[in-house]
């Protein structure tokens, strides 16, 4: 099965993505985070995205498209996909219709995580990662089990957190979804693959809802 989680920043998308990944043996595709490793390793697409990114800006459809293009490419896709952050525009949604065709691959849902912009700010102020195995976690709604040790994989190398994930930054990229990316949710609509989720909901009772509508 190949699904698009949709959904403003702080929604769930990712934290969703990584159920589906063990329960499902699906493979999230998260640009945001190909963006994150590609700024790390200093790549030139790194080099020309880490601004755009800390401000809270959408990089180019074309940088995404291709990023997306070339990781279509890799054999572990045909178990099922999960996009998480893409796509964010009209053009991208058009595109991976079109890159999908061309692959032989069908887009099975997108399932639209719908969220108040009330509780969007405080889950991205208070977001923090594994910087080992990149878990997410939450000040205050995911806290690992033992302080400073990571759940899943146990380090204690210390926990991550995003450049972007400030208010500051958050108030551009909710416009940005707002006026980009929200109008996907008509699209895909229209094309008959829209499920809506209530987002604002415990972790475990969305996890529950996307279940139902994928089933
Ligand atoms: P996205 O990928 O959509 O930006 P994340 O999955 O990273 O969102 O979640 C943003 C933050 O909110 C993380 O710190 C995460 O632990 C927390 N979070 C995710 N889902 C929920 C939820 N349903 N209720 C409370 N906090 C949540
Ligand atoms: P969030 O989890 O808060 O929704 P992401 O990790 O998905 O954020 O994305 C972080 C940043 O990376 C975005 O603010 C944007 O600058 C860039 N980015 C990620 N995906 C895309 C995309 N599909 N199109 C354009 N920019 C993107
Ligand atoms: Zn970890």
């Amino acid at each position: 099965m190949n699904i698009i989680l949709l959904g403003p920043p702080g929604a769930g998308k990712g934290t969703q993505a990584r159920v589906l990944e063990e329960r499902d043996g699906m493979v999230q595709l998260s640009t945001g985070d190909m963006l994150r490793a590609a700024v790390a390793a200093g790549t030139e697409v790194g080099q020309q995205a880490k601004a755009i990114m800390e401000r809270g800006d959408l990089v180019t459809d074309e940088v995404v498209i291709g990023i997306i293009s070339d990781r279509l490419e890799e054999d572990d896709v045909k178990g099922g996909v999960i996009f998480d952050g893409f796509p964010r525009t009209l053009a991208q949604a058009d595109a991976l219709g079109a890159l999908l065709g061309t692959k032989g691959l069908k887009l099975d849902a997108v399932v639209e995580m719908r969220c108040d912009d009330s509780v969007l700010v405080e889950r991205v102020v208070g977001r923090f990662t594994c910087g080992k195995c990149g878990e997410g976690y939450h000040r205050s709604f995911k806290k690992p089990a033992k302080e400073d040790v990571c759940d899943k994989c146990g380090s204690t190398g210390g926990f991550k957190q995003r450049a972007d994930d400030n208010e500051e930054s958050m108030r551009t990229r909710l416009l940005n979804y707002y006026k980009d990316t929200s109008p996907l949710i008509g699209y895909y609509h229209a094309k008959d693959t829209l499920q809506t989720v209530d987002g604002t909901a415990d972790i475990d009772d969305v996890t529950a809802q996307i279940a139902k509508v994928l089933s």
